[in-house]
């Protein structure tokens, strides 16, 4: 029986991109809308930690959003396809609703990312090792 730690990179990620628990593929990382459960409702696995997650969601977020909104938008001003005025306007909206939009896709997401390049971190855990994630 594989351990957690063998789990190949892309189930890991796969499993995070249906904002599924990494480990346990058994419950959804989120326990509302917007937050992340602290841990895993059935495997315990640490999904929100205070200090680190968001500093990887957040600029994940806005490349996003710099990909998919800046860009485009940047490209049909340069073409004259809009006016400069028109696309500073458009990019901003789109920099403002974009990562609202995109939250839990990201968030899931870089869970995903953590335990794929750090899958030694998947083992089981107790209740008190949590700040020893890091
Ligand atoms: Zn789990």
């Amino acid at each position: 029986m594989p351990t957690p730690e063998d789990l190949p990179r892309k189930i890991i990620l796969r499993r995070s991109l249906r904002h599924h628990c990494p480990r346990c593929d058994r419950s959804s990382v989120f326990r509302s809308t917007f937050r992340l459960h602290e841990r895993c409702p059935h495997c315990g696995l640490p999904l929100e930690l205070e200090d680190g997650w968001s500093y990887g969601a957040v600029p994940l977020n806005y490349t996003l959003a710099c990909v998919v909104w800046v860009l485009p938008v940047a490209l049909l001003a340069l073409f004259g396809v809009l006016s400069v005025n028109t696309a500073v306007i458009t990019a901003l909206c789109g920099v403002l609703v974009v990562p609202v939009l995109t939250f839990r896709f990201t968030k899931a997401l870089w869970v995903g990312i953590y335990y794929a390049a750090v899958p030694g971190e998947l083992r089981v855990r107790e209740e008190g090792e949590k700040g020893d994630v890091h």
